[in-house]
């Protein structure tokens, strides 16, 4: 066994604290890489708290790793040692299901690995993430990391990026359209940056004013407070598509009246509280409510060679891992600028 160095939760209610714990040894299409930098997502915050009440415990978050690789097995084809490497939200899936034939292992009718949080396809072992000094993975959910892009500011690309790229290119968000980013944190800011880079014309719906000046830089045209009522109310009808990034309770009602007649409402934000919605906000219009959940391991590498091409990284702030708590109090006021990223070497 691979002995490993990590932060892990050991309840729902303690804080995370340095765990050490085992990887397994490389089976034959297993890549073993050192992480050098791991994203931190509202995500990890959301289960390390047990919210979505389905925590396994003890936690070791993260699913924003890269790093470089260090050993692969014996019949690994697609890595070597010192090859870049990245893992996303999967680390495997049944591979046999309709989901998973069609590059949509996010879906598997079976049941994926969630790369922590989660268990591997025996059903029995734990999986451990990216809040640690290295890890193992079969080969084919590893992705390939642009050698010509910030590494640091990479490691967002496999969750906040992968997960808003996904539904853009989805519902097909192309020059004409009138796109809505609303919340402007992690997630937030990289579909900004999607929206466009594929060019609809990109407006944020934020509550926090003195986030304009940064919506402007990151490419968008308008910025909306939602707080102000008259702000607001100038977009009634106004969008063909708007992307929830928020992960707090909030009126869906109240976003649904600014589509445009078909327009589409994508929730990628998941509050842990369930919330009501008036049958009326989505009849009048032919409006649509939709969900998207972050990408198959095909369309990962798409976006990372699509962000490769088109100069897209995150922007970050570095952290220590022991700055981790301050980093999450930050993350619940909504100030993060735009996504952590820990540096690994403080482990
Ligand atoms: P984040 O960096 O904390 O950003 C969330 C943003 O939402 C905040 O910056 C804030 O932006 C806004 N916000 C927060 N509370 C709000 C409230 N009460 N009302 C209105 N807006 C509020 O989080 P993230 O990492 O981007 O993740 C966002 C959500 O997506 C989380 O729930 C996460 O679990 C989920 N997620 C889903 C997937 C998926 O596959 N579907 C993947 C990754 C993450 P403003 O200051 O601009 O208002
Ligand atoms: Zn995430
Ligand atoms: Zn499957």
């Amino acid at each position: 066994m691979i002995e490993t160095k990590g932060y892990a939760a050991q309840t729902k209610d303690t804080p995370l604290a340095p765990w050490s714990f085992e990887r397994r040894e490389l089976g034959p299409h297993d890549v073993q890489f050192d992480i050098t930098y791991c994203g931190v997502c509202h995500s990890d915050l959301h289960q390390i708290r047990d919210e979505w009440n389905n925590g396994i415990f003890p936690m070791v978050p993260g699913h924003e790793i890269v790093g470089r690789v260090v050993a692969v097995g014996s019949h690994v084809q697609k890595f070597k040692v010192g090859d870049l490497a990245g893992t996303g939200c999967l680390v495997d899936s049944c591979r046999t299901c309709e989901n998973c034939q069609h590059g949509l292992e996010q879906y598997c009718l079976n049941g994926n690995s969630q790369t922590y949080n989660g268990l591997e396809q025996d059903k029995k072992t734990p999986t451990y993430g990216g809040y640690s000094n290295t890890i193992v993975v079969h080969e084919d959910f590893v992705l390939h990391i642009p050698e010509n892009l910030d590494l640091a500011a990479t490691a967002p690309l496999l969750c906040a990026g992968i997960t808003t790229y996904s539904p853009l290119r989805h519902w097909g968000v192309k020059p004409g359209h009138k796109l809505a980013v609303l919340g402007l944190g992690g997630l937030g800011h990289m579909g900004v940056k999607f929206g466009v880079a594929l060019g609809a014309e990109v407006t944020v719906l934020s509550t926090s004013p003195s986030k304009e000046q940064d919506a402007k830089a990151l490419g968008a045209h308008k910025f909306i407070v939602t707080k102000d009522p008259e702000q607001l109310a100038s977009v009634t009808g106004y969008f063909d598509f708007i992307l929830d990034t928020v992960s707090a309770e909030h009126d869906y009602n109240q976003y649904l009246a600014l589509l445009k007649t078909d327009g589409v409402h994508i929730c990628v934000g998941a509050p842990p509280t369930p919330s009501a919605i008036l049958a009326f906000s989505l009849i009048p219009g032919r409006k649509s409510l939709a969900g998207s959940n972050i990408g198959g391991i095909a369309e990962t590498q798409e976006m990372l060679d699509f962000c490769q091409d088109k100069n897209i990284v995150s922007d970050i702030e570095i952290i220590a891992i022991n700055d981790i708590h301050t980093a999450y109090d930050r993350m619940l006021k909504g100030d993060v600028r735009y996504r952590f990223v820990i540096d690994m070497a403080t482990l």
